[in-house]
């Protein structure tokens, strides 16, 4: 598999790093009940089909990268850079 790093162009995936899905979360208050607390850690979308996904060119240029993938069948369907990318939670 192979990942399109806007930078550097197509490379394979063993030089990049996942780091979860592109989505800003919305943080509980801190005296927010623990239930709330426990989403915010722990459940996360599981879409089949189109997903944006945050990665890190770490083996490589560092860029950090949405790269949209269909959790089907893995097929890359496009990548930018995440400072360029809308609605997307900051890299950490
Ligand atoms: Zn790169």
């Amino acid at each position: 598999m192979h990942i399109n790093c806007p930078l550097c162009g197509e490379r394979d995936l063993r030089e990049f790093t996942c780091r979860g899905a592109a989505v800003a979360l919305a943080r509980p208050a801190p005296d927010a009940p623990d239930a709330a607390w426990d989403d915010y850690l722990h459940i996360r979308d599981n879409p089949a089909g189109a997903s944006r996904e945050l990665w890190q060119h770490s083996g490589g240029c560092g860029a950090w990268i949405v790269v949209t993938r269909d959790t089907r069948d893995h097929t890359m369907l496009g990548s930018e850079l995440a400072s360029d990318a809308a609605g997307v939670r900051g890299a950490p």
